[in-house]
């Protein structure tokens, strides 16, 4: 099999890089479709017209439903046909730009994306999670090409709340490790083939800048403002985690998330979040060494990832619902299998336990 690693056609992240994006647009297509949120419209859509003013390009806005959904991309589908649209933009969270990836694909247009949050690692991906109207997961829709522009404006997201952007720090903590196992494993990435020296670099300085810069950053959205740091951890959210989860590939981390959505009391919680305490899990399964273990406790704590049963939400943990969680990210279906050794529902349980008694440990109870 091959080495494969793919990606976006560009990336551009920056200071109120949203005013230019008709620069890039116009270089796609002359009839933007721009989805995006009524909220959404209202901050940032006068940027966006402000942006196309001189340029004789017809903006169609169309406000997002809430879910991507099939229902919703068919509808969205058939308006791009009617307005006779050449190119998507989607702007705002994850299932926006999921969808505006699916519609592209359909009617066989450009796509842009435009995060208005950090909080994961999609933007890049040539991947869209299909969701049924109530918000269930249906299907993975693996697209033949990634976004040809991933623009990312980091004065928007430094504005978003500071949860958002450590959940994200939470999606990328994930990828090193998970990139490592599939490497070890001799597993297929999301791209389709094995990890390139160029994949597992970016998940490696991914990690490396998450360690370095993710409590400043996280201090500074605090603060409401947009430092060095806080721009690159956009980056590795955004970029280094996108690329390297999915040309790296995934394990047992999102394996151990995928788990916890079976558990009601962590449904409050943002995917990053549930991926955080799922890195620490698999660190244990493979029991990791004890400097490591303690480089991403004391990180998770210090910028607010979850690292014990209580941080999950899960006040009296209880074996049965632990076992079930256990079991279902130990399904044939995921990525446990990318580990590389066999991995049991029990040994899933015992690590999870662990996981949540080492947290405990650290923060002294
Ligand atoms: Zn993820």
């Amino acid at each position: 099999m091959a080495n494969i690693i793919i990606s976006p056609a560009k990336y551009v992240q920056g200071k109120g890089e949203l005013a230019n994006i008709a620069q890039y647009a116009t270089k796609l297509g002359k009839k933007p479709f721009i989805l995006i949120s009524e909220s959404g419209k209202k901050r940032v859509g006068g940027i966006i017209e402000d942006s196309f003013k001189e340029t004789g390009c017809e903006l169609v806005f169309e406000a997002f439903h809430g879910e991507c959904s099939k229902n919703e991309i068919n509808r969205l589908v058939a308006i791009v046909k009617e307005k006779g649209c050449d190119m998507v933009i989607g702007v705002g969270g994850g299932k926006i730009f999921d969808t505006a990836k699916a519609v592209a694909y359909y009617v066989n247009s450009p796509v842009i994306v435009c995060p208005t949050i950090a909080a994961t690692d999609a933007p890049c991906s040539a991947l869209t999670v299909v969701y049924t109207d109530d918000g269930v997961f249906e299907e993975y829709l693996w697209l033949p090409a990634n976004p040809n522009l991933v623009l990312v404006d980091t004065d928007i997201i430094a504005k978003a709340p500071a949860r958002l952007l450590v959940s994200g720090m939470g999606d990328a903590l994930a990828t090193y490790f998970e990139a490592k196992a599939c490497q070890a494993s001799n597993a297929t990435s999301c791209a389709g083939g094995h990890i390139t020296i160029a994949a597992i670099t970016l998940a490696k300085v991914c990690y490396q800048t998450l360690i370095e810069e993710g409590v400043k950053a996280k201090l500074a959205v605090e603060a409401d403002v947009c430092t060095t740091a806080v721009e690159k951890v956009i980056e590795a959210n955004t970029l280094l985690s996108g690329m390297g989860f999915e040309s790296g590939g995934l394990a047992g981390a999102h394996a151990i998330h995928n788990g916890l959505t079976c558990i009601k009391e962590c449904h409050h919680l943002y995917h990053g979040e549930k991926v955080a305490f799922g890195t620490l899990t698999q660190l244990v399964l493979e029991n990791a060494d004890e400097d490591l273990l303690d480089e991403v406790i004391t990180f998770c704590m210090d910028v607010g990832l979850p690292t014990t049963f209580a941080d999950l939400g899960i006040e009296n943990p209880d074996k049965d619902a632990l076992m079930e969680a256990a079991t279902l990210a130990a399904s044939p279906d995921d990525t446990l299998g990318n580990e590389p050794f066999e991995v049991t529902p029990e040994k899933v349980y015992a690590a999870m336990v662990a996981a949540d008694a080492l947290g405990r440990y650290y923060k002294g109870f």
